[in-house]
């Protein structure tokens, strides 16, 4: 569902180039559970930002779907990150002024839905994270954890095949970190929907397919869950930050 194929990107400060992905190839199908594990600089959100259409690389190509993004005009990659992404990011990035169920209807809204109809839509989506109750509280009204089911409800709004998470539990104490992971578990398991993670939580392992492991810039080894060495996890038991190998 997403090819990566030589995808390079550099920044560059003033007199300074920062290359942030030094030829990175990856293969992710329809269905999967990918955790992006790295150190800390070593690339991930910068190849999330690849992935999802919010930035370009330097070189080589993303195809989602066969189609090289890099192709799309304006309007066709605003179509794909409106229905085909979903985004949750490490800071939640609701829109303050709005309610939890506008956060989740808007990009219903931006894809043409009747706004009752998106409504009826943004409230399911708010019980399915178990937030039935507080669909009219406004983010800062709402604790981080619940941020966060609001952002994982806006990221299904327009049902999309593949889900980016930024470092969703990055924000968030153990417990509640847990309870995202399971959603997007779920979610995975329940709906099809390809979810690629980049992320410090171990835990995240525990129900990856597939772990792909950044060191910087590049692709270091890919792990299929059967190969993982899972020793952390299982109740009661602290998660590790990642830190550097
Ligand atoms: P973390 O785990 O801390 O989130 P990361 O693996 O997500 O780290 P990236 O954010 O992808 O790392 O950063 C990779 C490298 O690219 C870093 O050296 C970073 O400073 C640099 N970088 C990322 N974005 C930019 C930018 N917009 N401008 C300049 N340099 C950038
Ligand atoms: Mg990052």
């Amino acid at each position: 569902i997403v090819r990566v194929l030589g995808v390079t990107k550099s920044f560059r400060m003033g007199k300074v180039e920062v290359r942030a992905l030094k030829g990175v190839d990856l293969e992710i199908f329809a269905g999967e559970y990918i955790s992006i594990m790295g150190p800390s600089g070593s690339g991930k959100s910068t190849l999330f930002n690849m992935i999802g259409g919010l930035d370009k690389p330097s070189d080589g190509k993303v195809f989602i779907d066969e189609v090289d993004i890099s192709q799309l005009d304006a309007y066709e990659l605003a179509w794909l990150r409106n229905r085909k992404i979903g985004y949750i990011f490490q800071t939640f990035n609701l829109i303050p002024v709005m309610t939890a169920l506008e956060n989740v209807t808007l990009p219903m809204t931006f894809a043409g839905m009747n706004s009752e109809v998106a409504a009826d839509k943004g409230i399911e989506l708010l019980k399915l994270v178990g937030l039935g109750e507080r669909f009219q509280h406004k983010p800062l009204e709402l604790s981080g954890g619940q941020q966060q089911r609001v952002a994982v409800a806006r990221s299904l709004a327009n049902d999309p095949a593949i889900i980016l998470a930024d470092e969703p539990t990055g924000n968030l104490d153990l417990k509640t970190g847990e309870e995202i992971i399971d959603l997007l578990k779920t979610l995975s398991h329940d709906r099809g929907v390809t979810v690629i993670s980049a992320t410090h939580d171990y835990k995240m392992l525990n129900v990856s397919d597939r772990v792909v492991w950044i060191r910087d810039g590049r692709v270091d080894k890919v792990e299929h869950r059967a190969e993982l060495d899972i020793t952390v996890g299982g109740i009661g038991m602290e998660s590790q930050e990642a830190r550097p190998v």
